[in-house]
């Protein structure tokens, strides 16, 4: 099976071809046609498997393509990002100033971390214009408040910055239509739990949950248990 037989969208299929990816590794093959179709999921793969791909196209897949022929497709002052938007070429196309708050949430143990998968969605998702910022620690406040101001459709951060943002009224998750939490062993490992918790508070109960993890150890697999509602299992 190939990208297009997940049922992909073209902007992401030729994003793909472009990267030079031919076909899914098993668990892109397992996981993306649940996750396009809501489910919640844990998965149990380490690095190297193209887990990021795995969470981050089905994200992408649900921008809402109908905006792009509309005169807000037209690319305004308040279209141009800065730098840490790691907006595409394309012009801004989604439910322009329809959200108050990014639609999903990737959390991630480090900074090194957050700048990978925004890279990676930020690639996967070009055609499409998705806003992606980067959230850690260690980076100015200031610049982050800037871009969160003009508005991202998706945050990935590392969990007490995240709270940070809430905390200060500058990140609302009301919106909230996804959480991925990636490698939520090493981040229980870093003393994140708490955090982790009071960040779902904040967002939607409807929200899709998805979880990866390396290993499942019995306070992953409780997580799972409180935050997941009937998750598909996959193993790599
Ligand atoms: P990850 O496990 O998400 O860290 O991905 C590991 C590496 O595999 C990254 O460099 C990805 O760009 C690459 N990758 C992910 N999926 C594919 C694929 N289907 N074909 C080729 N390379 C891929």
């Amino acid at each position: 099976a190939d990208f297009a037989a997940l049922g992909l969208r073209p902007e992401l299929l030729r994003a793909l071809s472009g990267l030079g990816y031919e076909e899914p590794t098993p668990i892109q093959r397992e996981a993306i046609r649940p996750l396009i179709a809501g489910h919640d999921l844990v998965g149990q793969a380490a690095t190297g498997t193209g887990k990021t791909a795995a969470f981050a196209l089905p994200l992408l897949q649900r921008f809402g393509p109908e905006a792009q022929s509309g005169p807000e497709a037209q690319s305004g002052p308040e279209a141009q990002s800065g730098p840490e938007a790691q907006s595409g070429p394309a012009p801004r196309t989604l439910e322009p100033g329809a959200r108050s708050g990014p639609a999903s949430l990737v959390l991630v143990p480090t900074r090194e971390l957050a700048e990978q998968v925004s890279q990676a969605v930020h690639r996967y998702g070009r055609e499409l214009g998705v806003r992606v910022l980067p959230v850690y620690g260690g980076q100015p406040i200031s610049r982050q408040l800037q871009v969160l101001k003009r508005g991202v459709d998706i945050v990935v951060g590392t969990p007490g910055r995240v709270l940070d943002h809430i905390e200060r009224g500058t990140l609302q998750l009301g919106e909230v239509r996804a959480v991925v939490l990636d490698e939520a062993d090493e981040m229980l490992d870093m003393g994140f739990a708490e955090d982790i918790e009071a960040i779902l508070a904040e967002t939607p109960e409807t929200r899709q949950t998805v979880l990866f993890s390396a290993t499942m150890p019995p306070r992953i697999d409780a997580i799972a248990r409180r935050h997941l509602r009937e998750p598909l299992r996959i193993r790599m």
